[in-house]
């Protein structure tokens, strides 16, 4: 004989009104999870495929004016160097934002001339191109920077800067700087480089002179880039002539983003007065500038004898 069943048995076997709403909620949100997911693998994907695309497009002729009139180190770089420039140049335009402030017209010879100089940092190596990089925003001059990290406010408490670069995806650069660093690339001074070199050594969160490096190289880094550090320092402290501009003896991020402007922009003066620290710089950069200051010697003599 069937016998009702106990209002205890029919709450354990059927689901209350409240638990069905559970577990309709929760379905509904491990949905959405999973299609957030995909879609954010999916346009990852399709954003990877875009920049591959980006980097084989021709190279507009009136860029390589630009570089030619106004980046000395384009026409003196060995030629695959300079094809692969190109492509990083193009992948870089593609995918960082521009802004101007304080009335900068972004044009395409600021565009390209930074994107260069940025690029310069990621020839020859199997890096991505500043993935966390979104925005690069650009002030005709000089600006001031609020002490809260904001930029351009100008309420008096403020330092006057040349550029700077963030963790959080932005470069900020001063333009007629940017230029200058651009023609002139002997002098030991590159704002650009400076602030992209900056954001090598933030891609691992921590802005402290020590870019990602394959693990065994850690150790060697440390040794050497502490050593010239604490040296920078000294010779900075009794007024010391150095290749190094003194700015690098701040902190150890400073120093290696001034490190990286005098190993492109001096590479013969650091070679000869810190062969271990061009040695570091070397092997990281997957790059040699003494060869390409070489390069361009018979071209100079040529102009000398017309
Ligand atoms: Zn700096």
């Amino acid at each position: 004989m069937h016998s009702p069943q106990s209002p205890l048995l029919l709450r354990a076997t059927a689901p209350s009104a409240i638990d069905l709403n559970m577990s309709v909620t929760i379905i509904i949100l491990l949905s959405g999870a999973a299609a957030c997911a995909v879609l954010y693998t999916l346009s990852k994907t399709a954003r990877a495929k875009s920049c591959k695309k980006a980097r084989t497009e021709p190279f507009p002729p009136a860029w390589e004016e630009i570089l030619n009139n106004e980046f000395p180190p384009y026409q003196y770089l060995p030629e695959y160097l300079r094809t692969e420039l190109q492509d990083e140049i193009q992948e870089f335009l593609f995918s960082k934002q521009f802004e101007g402030c304080d009335g900068q017209e972004i044009t395409d010879e600021i565009r390209v001339l930074i994107a260069a100089q940025a690029c310069v940092l990621l020839l020859n190596r199997d890096v991505r191109c500043y993935p966390k990089l979104r925005s690069i925003l650009v002030y005709p001059s000089t600006y001031v920077a609020n002490n809260d990290g904001l930029f351009g406010g100008g309420n008096g408490n403020g330092s006057v800067r040349l550029g700077e670069s963030w963790n959080t995806g932005v470069v900020v650069l001063a333009w007629d700087s940017v230029k200058r660093g651009a023609m002139n690339f002997d002098d030991g001074h590159n704002v650009t480089m400076h602030e992209f070199a900056h954001q090598l050594d933030q891609e691992d969160g921590n802005a402290d002179g020590a870019p990602i490096l394959p693990r065994p190289a850690y150790a060697s880094w440390a040794r050497v880039l502490s050593s010239e550090y604490t040296r920078l320092q000294r010779f900075t402290r009794k007024g010391r002539k150095t290749v190094m501009d003194r700015y690098g003896a701040t902190n150890p991020a400073e120093f290696f983003a001034v490190a990286t402007e005098t190993f492109f922009e001096k590479p013969e003066q650091m070679h000869k007065k810190h062969p271990e620290l061009y040695r570091e710089l070397k092997t990281f950069y997957h790059l040699n500038p003494i060869e390409w200051q070489e390069s361009q010697t018979p071209r100079i003599r040529t102009g000398q004898h017309a």
